[in-house]
This record gives C-alpha cells, sequence and structure tokens, in this order.
C-alpha cells in the first residue's frame, strides 16, 4: 500500500500547514473533528472531507478552500478535487485520516455516493446544468428583507423578473459582508426558474480581469467575447471595482458592456462603492455604470440583524433563545457576515461540548472574538465623536454631573470604549475623570441591556458605530 501511505503524508502534510497558517483555535474548531479521505487512483484522485455538519461544511468552504487547496498544490503540484461532505461514510477502497489524533486508516469497499467536486457543492445541489459561479446557497428565499436593503432587494427582484425591462445596469453598491454577492445569486438562480435555457454569465471583477489576461496571452480573445458578447443573455459582475486601473480589461469590459446593452441584455454590477468613488475607473464606464439604477445597501438595523439571526439559526436547526439572539445583534453590528460567523461559532461550540445554547456560552464563546474591533480606535476618538454627536464637550463626559443629558452619552461612551477599544474597566474609569472601575462595569452593563428595547439609546449606539467605524 505504498500509495496510501503517500497520500496519508500528503494529507498530514497538508493539516500540518494548515495548523501553521491558522490560529489553533480555529485549527480545533473548524478541523478537529473532519476525517479525510483520498480516494480514487493516482489520475484521479479526489480528497473527500467529513465534516459533523452543514455550518462546518460552509465555513470551511467560505473561509478555508482556497488554503486548503493551495497547500495540496504546493505539496503535490497537482490541483485535486476537493470535496467537503457532512458525515461522510465511505466504503470505498482509500485513505482515511482524523484530524483529531491523527488516526490513519485504509478501509475497503464499495462507494455509496458519488463523490463530487467541491465547486459543485458550491454551485447548484449537485445540479449539474447550473452555470458555473452560481451558488444555489444564496437565493431570494433565504435573504432577509429589512429597511437596511429593501430598495435594493426590491430593484433587484424587478430585474430578475423582468430582466434588461426596469433597469440596466443594476449597479449595487455597499461595504463588505452586506449581501451584494447573495443577491446577484438570487438574481441569477431567479431568472433561470423562470428561463432555465438562459445563459447566464456570473463572475467577479477579478475572475473577469484572469479571463481577459489569459486571452490576450493564449490568443483567445474570440472565445472570450463569445462567452460574454454574443452568447450572454444576463450578465451579473461581482466586486467590479476590482477591474478599475487594468486597461485591457476595462477596455474589453467597456465593449462587452455596449454590445449587451445594445442587445437589451440585463448586466448587474456590484461594488464597494458608487461610481464615482471607484478610484482609476475610466470615466466611459464611471457613467455606463449610472445610466440604470444605483442602489446602495446598508449595515442592517438591529432588528433586521435578529431577524437574519433567527432565519439562520430556523434554516440550520439551531435552537436560539431571543436573548441569546439579541446579545449577538447587539454585539455584531458591521455586517451580516460577521453576525453569521459569530452565530456558526457559538453552534459549533455547543454542538462539540454537547451543551445547549445559553446566554453565558454565548458571552463566553464572543470573547474570543474582536470583530468589530479596529486597531486605530483610541478612547479619545470615542470620546470626541459621541461629545460632538450629542453636543457636549469632551469635558462634559468626565465630569461627575448626573444630568440625564450628560450621563446617558457618557454611558454610551463607555461602552462603545468596552466594545470597540477592549480597554480594562479601570483603563476607562481613569480617562472618564477617574472614575472607579465599577461605575464602568454599570454603565457597559446597562447599555447593553437596554439596547434591544430602547429604540432612541438603539440607533444613538447604531449611529456612532457607523461614525467611529468608518
Ligand atoms: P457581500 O458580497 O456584500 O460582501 P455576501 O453576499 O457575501 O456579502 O453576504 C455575506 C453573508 O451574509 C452571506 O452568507 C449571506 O448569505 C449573508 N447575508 C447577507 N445579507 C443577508 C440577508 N439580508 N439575509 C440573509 N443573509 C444575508
Ligand atoms: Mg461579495
Amino acid at each position: 500500500m505504498s500509495q496510501s501511505i503517500a497520500h496519508e503524508e500528503l494529507i498530514s502534510h497538508v493539516l500540518d500547514a494548515l495548523k501553521t497558517k491558522v490560529s489553533e483555535f480555529n485549527f480545533n474548531n473548524w478541523f478537529q473533528n473532519s476525517r479525510w479521505f483520498v480516494e480514487g487512483d493516482d489520475e484521479n484522485l479526489c480528497i473527500i472531507v467529513s465534516v459533523p455538519n452543514k455550518f462546518v461544511r460552509d465555513w470551511i468552504l467560505d473561509n478555508y478552500l482556497e488554503l486548503i487547496k493551495f497547500e495540496f498544490f504546493k505539496i503535490s503540484n497537482k490541483e485535486y478535487p476537493i470535496v467537503f461532505k457532512v458525515n461522510y461514510q465511505t466504503e470505498s477502497t482509500g485513505t482515511e485520516v482524523l484530524v483529531g489524533d491523527v488516526k490513519v486508516a485504509a478501509e475497503k469497499a464499495v462507494e455509496t455516493s458519488q463523490p463530487i467536486q467541491a465547486q459543485k457543492i458550491q454551485t447548484a445541489k449537485d445540479n449539474a446544468s447550473m452555470p458555473v459561479g452560481v451558488n444555489s446557497r444564496y437565493c431570494f428565499d433565504n435573504f432577509v428583507v429589512g429597511n437596511s436593503n429593501q430598495f435594493v432587494h426590491a430593484a433587484c427582484r424587478a430585474v430578475a423578473s423582468n430582466p434588461a425591462r426596469n433597469y440596466n445596469p443594476l449597479f449595487i453598491y455597499g461595504g463588505v459582508g452586506l449581501g451584494k454577492t447573495h443577491l446577484l445569486n438570487s438574481i441569477a438562480l431567479d431568472v433561470l426558474k423562470q428561463e432555465p435555457q438562459s445563459k447566464i454569465v456570473l463572475v467577479s471583477g477579478e475572475q473577469f480581469t484572469n479571463e481577459v489576461i489569459n486571452s490576450i496571452r493564449y490568443d483567445k480573445t474570440y472565445d472570450l467575447r463569445k462567452k460574454y458578447r454574443s452568447q450572454c443573455d444576463v450578465l451579473l459582475i461581482d466586486d467590479v471595482q476590482f477591474i478599475a486601473g487594468k486597461e485591457r480589461t476595462m477596455e474589453e469590459f467597456f465593449h462587452t458592456f455596449n454590445a449587451l446593452y445594445e442587445a437589451r441584455k440585463q448586466i448587474v454590477l456590484t461594488s464597494d462603492t458608487l461610481p464615482k468613488d471607484i478610484p482609476n475607473l475610466e470615466e466611459r464606464l464611471r457613467s455606463r455604470f449610472s445610466w440604470g439604477l444605483l442602489a446602495d445597501i446598508q449595515a442592517p438595523d438591529f432588528e433586521t440583524r435578529c431577524a437574519i439571526l433567527r432565519k439562520k439559526a430556523e434554516d440550520e436547526d439551531i435552537p436560539m433563545t431571543d436573548e441569546v439572539c439579541h446579545y449577538i445583534a447587539s454585539n455584531i453590528s458591521t455586517n451580516v457576515r460577521d453576525l453569521e460567523g459569530c452565530l456558526v461559532r457559538i453552534s459549533a461550540f455547543a454542538s462539540l461540548a454537547s451543551v445547549p445554547i445559553t446566554l453565558a456560552l454565548a458571552k463566553e464563546v464572543l470573547k474570543n472574538v474582536s470583530i468589530d474591533f479596529s486597531p486605530q480606535l483610541t478612547i479619545e476618538n470615542i470620546q470626541d465623536t459621541v461629545a460632538k454627536y450629542f453636543n457636549l464637550r469632551v469635558s462634559d463626559l468626565k465630569s461627575a454631573r448626573r444630568h440625564k443629558n450628560l450621563a446617558v452619552p457618557r454611558q454610551i461612551a463607555m461602552y462603545l470604549c468596552k466594545k470597540h477599544v477592549k480597554s480594562s474597566f479601570p483603563i476607562i474609569g481613569q480617562k472618564f475623570g477617574g472614575k472607579d472601575h465599577t461605575t464602568v462595569i454599570h454603565a457597559v452593563q446597562k447599555i447593553r441591556k437596554i439596547i434591544p428595547t430602547d429604540g432612541s439609546v438603539r440607533e444613538n449606539v447604531e449611529n456612532l458605530e457607523k461614525m467611529i467605524l468608518q
């Protein structure tokens, strides 16, 4: 079995490399309970990774797949298909590696299910007809609509039900993790549901750039044009800002845009900013991007964050009390990806430790996460921002006066310092005019507690967070 020993070594190497690249905490969290199999013969090797649940699978796919592929490539110089399966039971001949105690077993027999490529997990539920790049996980049905995304959601729905009739192009812009890719995918899935024959091209600005480079290098511009111009009904480009500053790519995109636009084909673009704020973007593209509808997507408010958490928890059968939901929603306010990450982390902890998800557990787990933490922020910045926001002086925040108009802004400022600067209670007290640490603890707890019920405090905190985190 020299071959399986080689395979076993291959996987051990990759796992060792992963250990050095991800923190111990993350390694234990996401890989500890995985089992790795190598199946197939030398020419057709496939790596199958069995993980305990869908959450872990999706997390690894979103966060570590590239790294894993890269490590395999580095060691073997080959690109193996890597497949993640939930509780995979192999009955086939192959090498199995358990991560926990790195136990290696070679098993025998026949496969129960056909291994599929990692990319396919990300695309349709094993639906081979799904266009490359389209991901069945992100559809309108599981997109939670709230104030922050109502408009853009309506625009996407309109475009999906009537491509190239309403808004062309539709340009969606907003910060990371707010649902741009999710909506773009939803459009693709919806169009396909109505018109299965539609030719949809969904690529990122980065992929488009790579394709342009390769088409030039390998003299394949004809194929590129066929794909993007003559054979495309709906063009969806994610993170289009990536093409800025790349001359040939911008040029190619300009002609692609014109061809599709003239042929009345729908174009949807996403970007992290408005066209006018994308640096190094050609003027003619900038203007075209603004021809149709510009729709922004903002960070979700508290109610929407709670609704998103409830939906995710429900979809994944994670029991979660309102208390825990409010706790996560009030602590993670910047984006949906982080919100999901916290839920995943808490649920992974609960399932690994076989304990229920309580508020205490949520607090414990999130203690190690400083997602909203910004290294440039200082207590002084926060005091300045809060004072300006409430029309006060910083000295008012530091004073001992207890008038309500001062006390609440002061408590909010302390809360924001604890949450975003991660200073200790005594240090925060010291910087607020030499107050005792118990005063700070009281302030932080009070604000944390009233955020879910007091709309005005919540709004103030959210506005301030937007200001200090930008
Ligand atoms: P972006 O492309 O804007 O960086 P994504 O579309 O990748 O963000 O969203 C990040 C994560 O948050 C995804 O898992 C997505 O499904 C989820 N998400 C974002 N907005 C919503 C929403 N309104 N409802 C449900 N899930 C959402
Ligand atoms: Mg995205």
